[in-house]
């Protein structure tokens, strides 16, 4: 007679942190609801973010790795969804082996939990009759776009001008998905197939909440028969514990600056800006005569998404000799730069911070409305644009510059734009409004809030079914 079984969950995020994050938040809540968890992770061996965020999981949370898996056969340029649709598609595999030999050894699998882009391994456990769950980081207005995207071009060829989706704000088609833009590329092929695949898992659970996206909830909620029921579970925002050596000069420097004071920049795990934009940004900042919290990366290229697969930081170069002459020396009283990766969680929860500008991810997006901060909307590549149009014309909690030149924001629109934010009637309002949601995502997720709530009854279903 062995030890009775663990009820145990399995969770696959797909590869880059922003999707880690949100998972380790949501096993987390599910270890409070009385379940073990295993975060089933790429290797990522130079990324001393996910080494860190891995190695400090809490009680209750075990991970594991899957074998390195190489790419280099993919062109060098391969665009991000294709690239980590390869890395998901080659695990499987290996993927089958530890889901076997954990139900050897013992152990009940309540549910396999992925994400959008996991759909291709939801076959395997079906083959092992483990309930299948998504967990859609983003919001109900993505879901609803990536959702319909195999309808939309397979009805009308596409859209050209304008998209409105059930319950979501007007969406132009140069704010789409960048993934889903190009109809003969290979990432365009594998939105599609992961679109079509997402029904078929058991639940979906969206990193949203209601108080801010109801009508799309709703509607997504009430699709019909045979589709997988919806749960709103978010704001599932997470405090990023680094180990003890991390440099915190930059939080004992915001100790020094007044409530509300500081603009905080941050473009995610993976987005950089070119050459030309860095310098930009920095001479805007300047111009703008507010203090500053810049994570600055070294530019790259045209690619956006450069930094994607390239570790956070691990073993980067820390000089700043792209930033324009001077700047650094010049701004030393009211700006603080911190190279490449900072604890973001803890700088947006510090009172010193009155704005920030960001790539809009979506994990950025509800860290920012968790601390009730207004934003400038900076979007990059993937969702982000979306999330910028929920943003600003949805929301009314975040600025957007408006360049003269396409691709390229000039100082003096930066400038504008954190004067706005920092000191204007507009960004007044955009705080305001930003509390109101601040609140309501609190009570979101608080005991008895319905993201709470939406969670419980998905336990309660993985009980009713032999827990
Ligand atoms: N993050 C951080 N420090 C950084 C950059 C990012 O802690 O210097 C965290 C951020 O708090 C968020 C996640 O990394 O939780 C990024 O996820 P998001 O969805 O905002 O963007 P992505 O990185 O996926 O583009």
């Amino acid at each position: 007679i062995g030890s009775p079984p663990r009820n145990l969950h399995l969770l696959l995020p797909s590869p880059g942190i922003g999707h880690l994050i949100p998972f380790v938040e949501l096993a987390k809540r599910l270890v409070h609801q009385n379940l073990t968890a295993t975060i089933i992770t790429f290797s990522d061996l130079s990324s001393h973010v996910q080494q860190s965020l891995l190695s400090s999981l809490p009680v209750g949370i075990s991970s594991v790795s899957l074998p390195l898996i190489p790419l280099d056969d993919l062109p060098a340029n391969a665009h991000v969804v294709t690239r980590l649709s390869h890395m998901i598609a080659r695990s499987i595999p290996f993927l089958r082996l530890i889901l076997q030999n954990l139900q050897k050894f013992n152990t009940r699998i309540v549910a396999y939990i992925t994400d959008l882009f996991g759909g291709d391994t939801l076959s395997v456990a079906t083959e092992l009759s483990i309930p299948r769950y998504v967990f859609f980081t983003s919001n109900f207005f993505y879901f609803s776009f990536f959702h319909n995207l195999p309808h939309l071009y397979s009805e009308s060829g596409g859209v050209h001008h304008t998209l409105s989706l059930p319950g979501c704000v007007r969406l132009h088609a140069r704010d789409f998905s960048r993934s889903a833009i190009d109809k003969e590329s290979e990432e365009f092929a594998w939105m599609i197939r992961h679109a079509k695949q997402i029904d078929r898992a058991d639940g979906i659970m969206v990193n949203s909440f209601e108080a801010v996206e109801g009508d799309a909830a709703k509607f997504l909620k009430e699709r019909g028969k045979g589709k997988p029921p919806i749960f709103p579970v978010g704001p599932l925002t997470s405090k990023v514990e680094l180990e003890s050596k991390v440099d915190c000069r930059y939080m004992q420097w915001l100790d020094r600056q007044p409530d509300r004071s500081v603009l905080f920049i941050s473009l995610g795990s993976g987005g950089t800006l070119s050459m030309e934009q860095t310098r930009e940004m920095a001479s805007g900042l300047e111009m703008s005569r507010q203090r500053f919290l810049w994570i600055v990366r070294a530019p790259a290229g045209s690619d956006a998404s450069a930094n994607y697969f390239s570790a956070q930081g691990g073993g980067r170069s820390e000089l700043l000799d792209f930033l324009p002459p001077g700047f650094v020396e010049r701004t030393k009283d009211t700006g603080m730069i911190v190279h490449s990766w900072a604890q973001q969680e803890k700088i947006l929860a510090h009172e010193a911070i009155g704005g920030f500008l960001s790539h809009c991810g979506w994990n950025s997006t509800l860290e920012s409305m968790v601390n009730g901060v207004p934003m400038i909307a900076w979007p990059l590549y993937s969702e982000q644009p979306m999330n910028a149009v929920l943003l600003v014309e949805g929301l009314k909690v975040a600025l957007r510059p408006t360049p003269q030149v396409e691709k390229l924001v000039n100082r003096d629109e930066i400038a504008e734009a954190v004067r706005r934010l920092m000191e204007g009637d507009e960004g007044k309002e955009a705080r305001k409004r930003m509390q109101e949601v601040k609140q309501a995502a609190t009570a979101a997720v608080g005991v008895e809030g319905a993201s709470y709530m939406a969670l419980t009854s998905i336990v309660n279903i993985w009980k009713a079914s032999g827990l």
